[in-house]
């Protein structure tokens, strides 16, 4: 994992909880090639344990010379009548997010998505 690369490292991002994608605001430029270019995902892999845990990781790799810039790990589970969001990563942060799985919160339903 590379930490020139980034502006911030492991910037706090509340709530929002990415399972692809990447935080571009945080990318300052490839400290190998120095060119900012949209960074490629790659390695992308989905786990999930007998429990339900819901494992995503990818890698943020730069397009111009494959440098790694970051690992991006994203895991989701339910706990009890929450299902719980948590994302770590150099580049697009840390979040965490719980959503209640009872039908009177329906009206959050659409964050899933
Ligand atoms: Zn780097
Ligand atoms: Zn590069
Ligand atoms: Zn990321």
């Amino acid at each position: 994992m590379c930490q020139d690369c980034v502006k911030e490292k492991h910037p706090q991002r509340g709530t929002i909880c990415l399972e692809s994608g990447s935080y571009l605001m945080n990318f300052a430029s490839c400290i190998a090639c120095g060119r900012k270019e949209p960074l490629k995902i790659t390695d992308k892999s989905t786990e999930e344990d007998e429990d339900g845990e819901e494992l995503i990781t990818y890698k943020h790799v730069c397009p111009s010379c494959d440098h790694i810039v970051a690992s991006h790990e994203y895991t989701f589970r339910v706990e009890g009548q929450y299902q719980e969001y948590m994302m770590t990563c150099l580049l697009c942060g840390t979040a965490a997010d719980s959503v209640s799985i009872l039908p009177e919160d329906s009206n959050r339903t659409n964050h899933l998505f």
